[in-house]
């Protein structure tokens, strides 16, 4: 596997600049999110793993993946009072079985004594896969499709699980329905995160 190696983006986490400091996409925007992190880059054979976890009912992988997650927060530990699962519509939930994001984190809270908190976030939207879409019509596609929940986020500081970082368009979304909410912080930590000149319509 690839783990994501210095320097990378101050914001968004990817590598593949040069100094320490912000990469291209982020010096032309403002995510809603602090910084966001990643264990490893989007290439197999997590890629492949995770694959089987999310689409092919292997849901069991979830514990050597979060594994991969709980070795390299060790280089990012950020103040955090929550960790909230990007949560799946209801029916995409039914139809999987289960969200792989919150099976990441229940997989990863005992070791890290995280607070897990699925609740603070709903997604009440149905949105399209992001799958093949640029980063405009991913920025459009989920935009509105979270709800937070105000007595729960309120003054705290929040850390975002996802599986993988495409564009981070699904995180900035969260992230900022959890400030308008009234949290502190939204920083996310995803296990891959997709660099370079990885075509991002396949993710
Ligand atoms: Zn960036």
């Amino acid at each position: 596997m690839q783990w994501v190696k210095d320097p990378i983006c101050l914001s968004c986490g990817k590598p593949g600049i040069t100094v320490y400091s912000f990469c291209d996409a982020c010096h032309r925007r403002s995510l809603a999110t602090t910084q966001i992190r990643a264990a490893t880059l989007h290439v197999d054979p997590v890629r492949r793993t995770l694959h089987k976890m999310k689409y092919e009912g292997y849901f069991a992988l979830a514990d050597p993946l979060a594994e991969l997650m709980i070795q390299a927060w060790s280089r990012w530990q950020t103040q955090i009072d929550m960790v909230v699962p990007i949560p799946l519509h209801a029916e995409r939930k039914r139809q999987r079985g289960y969200n792989q994001a919150e099976l990441l984190v229940k997989a990863i809270r005992q070791s890290l004594n995280w607070d897990c908190v699925p609740e603070a976030l709903h997604r009440h939207r149905r949105t399209t896969p992001q799958v093949g879409l640029n980063i405009n019509q991913r920025q459009r596609n989920v935009r509105g499709a979270f709800l937070a929940n105000e007595g729960i986020v309120t003054g705290k500081r929040i850390l975002l699980v996802d599986d993988v970082c495409t564009t981070g368009s699904t995180l900035d979304s969260a992230a900022r329905v959890l400030l308008d909410a009234g949290a502190l912080s939204a920083d996310a930590y995803c296990l891959t995160t997709v660099s370079g000149r990885y075509d991002i319509s396949k993710s």
